[in-house]
């Protein structure tokens, strides 16, 4: 009797390269993927930075050509949501039909965190996850006017960024004191902040909404401080949440995404989670580790397809993440954990934002970032994890 498929829930980065991986490493049985977006697997970096320049079509941004996945067996089914799995049947439910698996992989990623209060206003919202989002946001970028971003969070950031450089005035509404400042803490945060400042952002710190009203075609957004914002239309960026409530209902544990061991398997041995949705005992951290990144994307869903294509492969990447801004390209390896960084060595030219960055837990170098300094990723990954400290430490 010929197995069930292989079933992939998700049509994101990790999807798209689990499958890629699986066919390249030579896994011939069937393989479904089931995705609730209209669109075959896609990147999402481009969506916040080349998309909306205009430098990028959304083709750019595609895992593979359309005829990819009927050329290699796999059996892709776009605006298709899942709604229920069955562990002990080994099935799921999607399209209105069932879908019956050998192995499940649960690549659903992570949705924006929506704002009741912005949602609920009448004003022009938009939050920025999905391609369609990113096609709408450009288009109100090409109409220029003024942009009130709400989160100083990457998202807010790097939108800030592209709409400064397509000539919108720009108002960033951050609540804490600087952004970026739980991730980078406030010395590589403030580099940010000068950032953005020089290029024109009105950057609010330390301000909280407490009001969004529409006015005319526009958005009023009244401020704790009692002051009060009119713009065009608003984004929002407070953040992203693991798209867990099929692994919930389905009985699989779920704590700050779904938790797998090394193997990126869940607490089912036949159900896999990859991507924004895996939290990962992580065999060289030695903590669960669930990050929001591209490169864990691609990572996971390169070891899982490894695994289930005969070589067991841990899922032992150090978490890596970049960003673009301006002419400002950074890269950050590591993952400072539960118990956090004690202090912080900065080397290089901050002014001229040509610098390195690392993280210090005692005598060991729980992360590092470069900032315009192509040459520093090797050393900030050979130096993370271990107790050989930067000059300077
Ligand atoms: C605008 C933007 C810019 C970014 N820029 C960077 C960057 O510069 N650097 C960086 O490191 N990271 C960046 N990221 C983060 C990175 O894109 C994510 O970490 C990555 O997309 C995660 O991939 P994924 O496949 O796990 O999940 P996702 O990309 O979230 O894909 C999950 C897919 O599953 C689908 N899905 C969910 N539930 C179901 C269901 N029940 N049935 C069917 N389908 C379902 C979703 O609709 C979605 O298509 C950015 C993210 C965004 C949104």
């Amino acid at each position: 009797m010929t197995p069930a498929p292989i079933v992939v829930v998700g049509g994101g980065l990790a999807a798209g390269t689990f499958v890629t991986q699986l066919r390249e490493r030579g896994h011939d049985g069937d393989v479904v993927l089931l995705t609730e977006e209209a669109h075959a697997p896609y990147e999402r970096p481009p969506l916040s930075k080349d998309l909306l320049l205009g430098t990028a079509e959304p083709s750019d941004a595609s895992v593979h050509e359309e005829g990819w996945y009927a050329e290699h067996g796999v059996d892709l089914r776009t605006s298709t949501a899942v709604t229920a799995i069955d562990t002990a049947g080994r099935k799921v439910q999607a399209g209105g039909g069932s879908v019956d698996y050998d192995e499940l992989v649960l690549a659903t990623g992570s949705r924006a965190r929506h704002l009741p209060l912005a949602d609920e206003s009448g004003a022009p919202v938009h939050y920025l996850r999905t391609l369609d989002e990113s096609l709408a946001l450009r288009e109100r970028l090409a109409a220029g006017g003024r942009l009130g971003i709400v989160g100083g969070g990457w998202i807010g950031l790097e939108v800030a960024s592209a709409a400064r450089q397509r000539g919108v005035d720009v108002t960033v509404l951050e609540s804490l004191d600087l952004p970026l400042v739980r991730v980078l803490g406030p010395e590589v945060a403030q580099v940010f902040a000068d950032l953005h400042r020089e290029h024109g952002v009105d950057l609010r710190t330390g301000v909280q909404v407490t009001g969004i009203s529409r006015t005319g075609s526009g958005a009023r957004v009244s401020l704790g401080d009692g002051a009060s914002l009119d713009v065009d239309a608003l984004l929002v960026g407070v953040g992203v949440q693991p798209a867990t409530e099929l692994a919930e209902a389905a009985g699989l544990v779920v704590d700050n995404g779904v938790r797998t061991d090394a193997r990126l398997r869940t607490s089912d041995a036949h159900v896999h989670a990859i991507g924004d949705v895996a939290n990962v005992d992580h065999p060289v951290l030695g903590f669960p580790v669930r990050v929001e990144h591209w490169d864990t994307a691609i990572k996971h869903g390169e070891a899982l397809a490894a695994t289930l294509a005969g070589t067991p492969t841990d899922a032992d990447a150090l978490p890596y993440f970049f960003t673009d801004q301006y002419d400002l390209g950074m890269e950050y390896v590591g993952h400072p954990g539960p118990d956090g960084y004690d202090r912080v060595v900065v080397t290089g030219d901050v002014p001229g934002r040509t610098f390195r960055a690392w993280w210090l837990r005692g005598d060991r170098v729980v992360a590092g970032m470069h900032a315009n300094d192509w040459d520093a990723i090797d050393e900030i990954r050979s130096r993370v994890g271990t107790t050989d400290l930067p000059p300077g430490a």
